[in-house]
């Protein structure tokens, strides 16, 4: 078998085998199949998709090329959670600890952003001391004596999907529903959940655009989850509109505090509470309606953000001292009306642009940089308003427009949840 022959016949739109799927694997990560011949065969896979034949022996492949977790001891109610990635998604920060104050078990390894999207991991890190990279006995420790951890996945897991998804970076070949599927599902299965709540995001700012692909994506990723006995729930949440009004790393541990301490409400608060709800009712096997009654509860009685803030201790962080940016930008409107649609791709851009996150891989973050949207879909906006502030240390970037559309009449407002499936 010869790599070249193998991308000619998924050119062709042909089946792989599954041998010809583990060499293809192997052979990238001993380095007998070079980057250049990977790209011609990811493109050609983004082109003429694959069957799930194949997309299940890619998952399976991928998730035996690195280290495997065994949770195992903490239990059968663990549950874990895993967000397709949008802007100002810190959703993983609010919810873990809502899950656990219900006595659901969060063992929880996150990413760190690339590109328009921010990462768990670089959030937690702008809280000075927090300890992101736990050891596989602190992270078991951790989860049995509190109930949460959230760490950086480890080095060795599912490597051939690490070397994979960079390459896909950079090759234009991340939006393909059989790779990103066999891609989050092989770290699901190496680390060894048993129970997860997929958020699979819909709209200008997140990997699907379009409703119906995201729910081809959500329901593959439950049939390769049924394949190794894991229970998946997928749903689909709207992402054309950033999540919460902060996006960049502080501001955005600031506002998980805010919903947690204070109730904020807003899309971010209500995408939260359908989360945890799922996420409970899987972990403890109650109905929806009991599982949302907890999760309200622990939010208003303050034992979710008690639960936070042990969380963070536990992991020597220390929230008193979060970092606040000095220096910020005001954006105002040009023309009054009302707003009717905030680009979260343009505004995922001009966060990573300020600072916030990483254009390339070896770049260095700024924690304090980011953006604080200062208005909300459907408010009356009169020329002069404040929009947003912007904080950098770096010189603003000059294309910010077209970011806020401002028109004559209000808009009916999208479906926040817009999907289900089980
Ligand atoms: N997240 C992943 O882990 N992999 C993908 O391919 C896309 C999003």
């Amino acid at each position: 078998m010869n790599i070249i022959d193998l991308i000619n016949k998924k050119r062709m739109g042909l089946e792989l085998t599954d041998i010809e799927i583990e060499k293809m694997i192997s052979g990238y990560l001993d380095g007998t199949i070079k980057d250049y011949q990977m790209s011609a065969m990811l493109m050609a896979i983004v082109l003429k998709g694959m069957t799930k034949t194949e997309v299940f022996s890619l998952t399976k492949h991928m998730a035996n090329s690195g280290d495997k977790l065994d949770l195992s001891s903490l239990g059968e109610n663990v549950v874990d959670k895993h967000s397709t990635g949008g802007v100002g998604d810190k959703t993983t920060l609010i919810i873990s600890p809502i899950v656990a104050a219900c006595g659901v078990r969060v063992a929880k390894m996150s990413g760190r952003g690339l590109g328009h999207t921010g990462g768990t991991i670089d959030k937690l890190e702008a809280i000075p001391g927090m300890i992101v990279n736990l050891s596989e006995e602190e992270f078991l420790q951790q989860v049995s004596s509190i109930g949460v951890a959230v760490t950086s996945q480890t080095e060795n897991v599912a490597v051939a999907d690490k070397k994979i998804y960079a390459l896909r970076d950079t090759t234009g070949t991340v939006e393909s529903i059989p790779l990103i599927a066999s891609s989050i599902m092989s770290k699901k299965i190496a680390l060894g959940s048993r129970k997860i709540v997929l958020d699979v995001k819909v709209g200008t700012g997140a990997l699907m655009k379009e409703t119906e692909d995201a729910r081809e994506l959500a329901k593959l990723m439950i049939e390769i989850g049924k394949e190794y006995g894991i229970q998946v729930v997928g749903i689909l949440t709207n992402m054309n509109i950033p999540l919460g009004n902060n996006i960049g790393n502080a501001l955005e541990v600031e506002e998980a505090i805010d919903i947690l301490k204070n109730g904020k409400q807003g899309n971010l608060y209500e995408i939260c509470l359908e989360l945890a709800t799922q996420m409970v009712s899987l972990g403890l096997n109650i109905s929806y309606e009991q599982a949302k009654e907890k999760v309200i509860t622990v939010l208003n009685n303050g034992k979710a953000y008690d639960k936070f803030v042990e969380m963070i201790k536990y992991q020597h962080g220390k929230l008193d001292e979060l970092p606040y940016g000095d220096n910020y930008y005001e954006v105002r409107a040009e023309n009054s009306g009302y707003l009717t649609n905030i680009d979260a791709y343009k505004l995922g851009v001009l966060s990573m642009k300020l600072g916030a996150g990483r254009e390339n891989k070896e770049d260095m973050i700024d924690y304090t940089a980011g953006i604080i949207v200062e208005k909300n879909i459907n408010d009356y906006i009169s020329k002069g308003d404040l929009l947003m502030r912007l904080y950098t240390k770096k010189e603003l970037p000059r294309d910010i427009s077209e970011i806020f559309t401002i028109s004559d009449e209000k808009i009916l407002e999208e479906k926040l949840i817009i999907d289900v499936i089980k």
